[in-house]
């Protein structure tokens, strides 16, 4: 018989063409399934009465019994309105309607008892509710459906063609009340649901719009969380494991060579305990002879450059060659100058490569890559062109990857028999839900601990108006020699504005900082990279006290003496990046500041950006606010993952504890069935397949 849940929907009794293709176009509902995938956005609880003095009008709907009193319509301002007095004997309240007046008046009947059902609010100080619904009390009864009565969502254009939310429960009820005499077909294997004490699918579809009590309701709405949670990490560890199956790595034996020589003789600090934890988890990664793919995780500062280049001398003692690859020339450019500090002595050949790079320097570049002399190769995506080829990659780092695309990350894996190790540093730190669904692939690090002795960055906000008091901070700071970077947004559907507003910036902060006494660089994305290169040069050299720039700075760019940022227009950033500028600096042996610099006009959720970015450094907290904020599909990094964020009732950031338990449920089940051939298994097999078709080529990512 076939799948009840996937017939279309205009054949459902009382729906018909023309809702039908409301449903459609309004709210993507195709099937009967899609319908029952509709989930309430609340409930009401119909069981319970309260007594009219007790009504607020914070409350949501409230449901009162009694009787009707006087009543009359009033004309004001050629509006009419109908009052009737309502009382439960104890209390009375006005219950107003402004439409359908003829239609009320005529049903009320004053002698009998009536269940009124609707939304306090207030008008004059005084309580009323607008267009309640009523009914005579003695027709009341509490049917299927109306203790926890469920509301819906419906759009403007649905309300006019009079679909509310009473319309679309009706349609739940006529579905839901055929659940039982057709075939629906389980999304979670038998032996789970019983294992794991779930309700079934048709009772969960039952329950979860008609709930007789809140344990229902309940039960109902952690099988759904726990269904979308789990086929998410149910896929993820399946990939995992199909990597590691298939790809074989190189098992890096020797560790005490290179390495030893830089530990005992170049390491310029004590490694804090958090680099040495993960460089001992990278270590073990290296040694089993499966391909490692480890993600970093570790807030700006922590040290995730070294930890890198660490990881890359062991590649070296075992004669292979390794590659960092950075999203930026600048950052690239940047991770080459720290390499060639740390590399000093050492006697490791080494190379940058970036789309700059000069034909003849590219062409020793690739000689000495093909016959393996180049050791490390740093460098933009320049380094994943088809024409760059390794004698033996072991290793490769790339940092801040969710710059790079899907597909470039791929053409690494290519780049060698077996594939490289692949490091991937990120400094956006993610909530840990949020990192075990878009990493779940990837074994994750973290770089939990700052290098001591650094000072917590001061933020501050300021309002257009104080600007003057901003530029005499600023001379205090550069007096103190101190430099300073001014950031402006650069936000591509308004670009030629954007770079209007950093031009003018510039001219405004050029003419408040005169040359000979002050100079100032300007730094952005527009620019030749050979003057880039100069401003960026001319500022790291102390020349230049200022930096104007775009967010061309924002990821990685080190610069100790850098030690105020200020942001313009901060309520235009995301929190993630305002972290990440803040990012740079505090990274001397001064106290830093970070100024961010506003219009009066902020929404609520700039205000909160800011008020958080004021109130806290922690970059976890600042991502728990952002995945509050803005909800998973617009993190950063999530769009390029290839996950279908639209779980329609989990929530990544409230719901870890579920996360958590489906991610090991996942485990244990591809533990004991890789494959997934069981019988018991095949439901699983088949809807991980027709969830995740669209994924680009998920095992073969880093
Ligand atoms: P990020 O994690 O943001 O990439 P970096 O690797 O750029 O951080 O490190 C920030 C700064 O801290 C660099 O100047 C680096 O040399 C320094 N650093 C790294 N590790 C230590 C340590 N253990 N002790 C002191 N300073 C360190
Ligand atoms: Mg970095």
């Amino acid at each position: 018989m076939a799948d009840y849940l996937q017939t279309e929907i205009q054949f459902i009794p009382g729906v018909g063409p023309k809702k039908a293709a409301l449903l459609r176009s309004e709210l993507n509902i195709y099937t009967v399934k899609d319908l029952l995938q509709y989930y309430p956005y609340r409930y009401v609880d119909r069981s319970k009465f309260y007594k009219i003095s007790e009504l607020h009008p914070s409350m949501p709907y409230v449901q009162i019994r009694g009787k009707f009193m006087t009543a009359k319509t009033i004309d004001a301002n050629r509006k009419q309105r109908f009052v009737a007095h309502f009382s439960d004997g104890a209390g009375y309240i006005e219950l107003i309607w402004f439409k359908s007046i003829k239609w009320v008046k005529d049903a009320i009947n004053h002698d009998v008892e009536y269940v009124v059902y609707g939304k306090p609010s207030e008008f004059n100080g005084i309580v009323n509710i607008v267009h309640p619904e009523f009914e005579r009390a003695e027709k009341f009864t509490i049917q299927l459906g109306n203790t926890l009565q469920a509301m819906y969502n419906t759009t403007e254009k649905m309300k006019r063609a009079n679909l509310h939310s009473k319309a679309i429960l009706n349609m739940q009820r006529e579905v839901a009340s055929r659940l039982k005499m057709v075939t629906v077909s389980e999304s979670l294997p038998a032996y789970l649901l019983s294992k794991l004490n779930l309700i079934t699918l048709t009772d969960t579809y039952r329950f979860i719009h008609f709930p007789e009590n809140f344990d229902q309701l309940n039960r109902a709405q952690y099988r759904i969380k726990f269904e979308e949670l789990f086929y998410i990490q149910l896929n993820l560890i399946h990939q995992k494991l199909a990597i590691k199956r298939v790809f074989n790595g190189h098992k890096f034996q020797k560790n005490d060579n290179v390495l030893k020589e830089f530990y005992k003789k170049y390491l310029p600090f004590t490694l804090t305990g958090a680099q040495i934890r993960v460089l001992g988890e990278i270590r073990k990664d290296l040694l089993v002879g499966q391909q490692m793919n480890r993600l970093i995780q570790g807030d700006v500062g922590s040290g995730k450059t070294l930890v890198a280049f660490m990881s890359m001398l062991m590649a070296i003692d075992n004669g292979l060659q390794t590659c960092l690859m950075a999203p930026t020339e600048i950052l690239a450019t940047q991770h080459f100058k720290s390499l060639v500090e740390f590399t000093d002595g050492l006697g490791i050949t080494m190379e940058l490569l970036t789309g700059s790079t000069r034909k003849k320097a590219r062409e020793r570049i690739h000689e000495g890559l093909r016959n393996g002399e180049l050791k490390i190769l740093v460098g933009t995506h320049a380094l994943i062109e088809d024409e760059v080829r390794f004698k033996n990659l072991g290793l490769c780092v790339i940092d801040e990857q969710h710059r790079f695309g899907v597909a470039q990350r791929a053409k690494l894996w290519n780049k060698n028999t077996p594939p490289p190790h692949v490091l991937v540093m990120t400094a956006t730190p993610i909530p840990r839900t949020l990192a075990m669904t878009l990493y779940g692939d990837l074994d994750v690090s973290v770089i939990d601990e700052l290098p001591p002795g650094r000072k917590p960055v001061k933020t501050i906000h300021f309002y257009d108006s104080k600007r003057s008091r901003m530029f005499g901070f600023l001379r205090e700071q550069i007096k103190l020699g101190r430099q300073v970077y001014i950031v402006y947004p650069l936000i591509s559907e308004s670009e030629k504005m954007d770079y209007k507003d950093l031009e003018d910036g510039y001219e405004a902060i050029s003419r408040a900082f005169p040359l000979p006494e002050y100079q100032v660089s300007i730094v952005h994305g527009k620019m030749k990279s050979k003057d880039k290169e100069r401003s960026m040069q001319l500022f790291a050299d102390a020349k230049a006290q200022i930096m104007v720039a775009t967010t061309v700075i924002e990821v990685g760019v080190n610069i100790p003496n850098a030690s105020v940022m200020v942001i313009e227009s901060a309520e235009r950033f995301g929190l993630s990046q305002l972290h990440q500028l803040r990012g740079r600096v505090g990274r001397g042996a001064d106290q830093s500041y970070c100024i961010l610099m506003s219009s009066y006009k902020l929404s609520e959720e700039g205000r909160k950006r800011i008020e958080t970015m004021v109130s806290t450094n922690d970059g976890f907290v600042i991502s728990e606010v952002d995945l509050k904020l803005r909800g998973p599909g617009d993190l950063e990094g999530t769009k390029q993952s290839g996950i279908p964020f639209s779980l329609k009732m989990a929530n990544l950031a409230k719901d870890t504890q579920i996360l958590e338990f489906a991610r090991n449920i996942a485990i244990k089940i591809i533990d004991n069935d890789p494959q997934l051939n069981k019988e018991e298994h095949h439901v699983l097999k088949r809807l991980l397949k027709n969830m995740f078709t669209n994924n680009t080529n998920w095992g073969r990512i880093s």
